[in-house]
């Protein structure tokens, strides 16, 4: 099964992708993260701002990613396609590496929620771990320090107020429009995600089916 999260900024997608990877075994593809990876002052500077990085850049990364023989099973991918002109490339490289079928699930969360949870937000920039301080299933063990490798962990430039709301009018204009197109052309499956983290992997895990209670 490949996996595709549509999601406003906030909504989890980055964790729950993770756990779905995990109880799946089908890597996480997060777009994010990749071009987090490149060394580029343009796509940096883009990234601060919470501005789209060009489609030329998106597809090569991804093209590059789902093509490795780690997907082959399957995928989740996180991020991407988040506005009209990436349909295509969606389209072009969905199924790069497989032929499974395609699913969507869109998160849904009210903006105010996002907002808060944006605040929390902590990252570990070795292994890519999501804390939230603010949520207390989601703190790290120690303060400030991975559970997972013991790293110091980051904020992310872009997790501030003013780059979260210009994020949240981009997803309404551009990215939650695709969902008609996806309504449209295959399966899509609406999720709560203002639950808990675990409660919404739970719903999530009903939907796809297959799943032990393990989390
Ligand atoms: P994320 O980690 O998914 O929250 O994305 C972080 C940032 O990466 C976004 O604010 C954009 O600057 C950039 N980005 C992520 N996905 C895309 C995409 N599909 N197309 C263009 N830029 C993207």
């Amino acid at each position: 099964m490949n996996i595709v999260f549509i999601a406003p900024p906030a909504a989890g997608k980055g964790a729950q992708s993770g756990m779905i990877s995990k109880e799946y075994n089908i890597p996480h593809v997060s777009i994010g993260d990749l071009l987090r990876n490149v060394d580029d002052d343009v796509i940096r500077k883009q990234l601060s701002l919470g501005e789209f990085v060009d489609n030329d850049v998106i597809e090569k990364l991804l093209t590059e990613r789902l093509s490795k023989d780690d997907c082959k099973n399957g995928y989740v991918l996180d991020g991407f396609p988040r506005n009209n002109s990436q349909i295509e490339i969606y389209e072009r490289i969905k199924n790069i590496s497989n032929n499974k079928n395609n699913v969507v699930i869109v998160l849904d969360i009210p903006r105010e929620v996002g907002e808060r949870r944006i605040c929390g937000r902590f990252v570990c920039p070795k292994c890519g771990s999501v804390y939230n301080e603010l949520i207390s299933e989601s703190k790290p063990k120690v303060d400030g320090i991975c559970d997972k490798c013991g790293k110091n962990l980051a904020k992310r430039k872009d997790d501030n107020k003013e780059t979260y709301d210009k994020r949240y009018d981009t997803y309404l204009k551009e990215t939650a429009p695709l969902i008609d197109y996806f309504n449209k052309n295959g399966t899509v499956y609406h999720i709560d995600s203002s639950k808990s983290v675990l409660d919404t992997f739970n719903d999530i895990s009903k939907v796809i089916g297959g799943f032990n209670d393990r989390y």
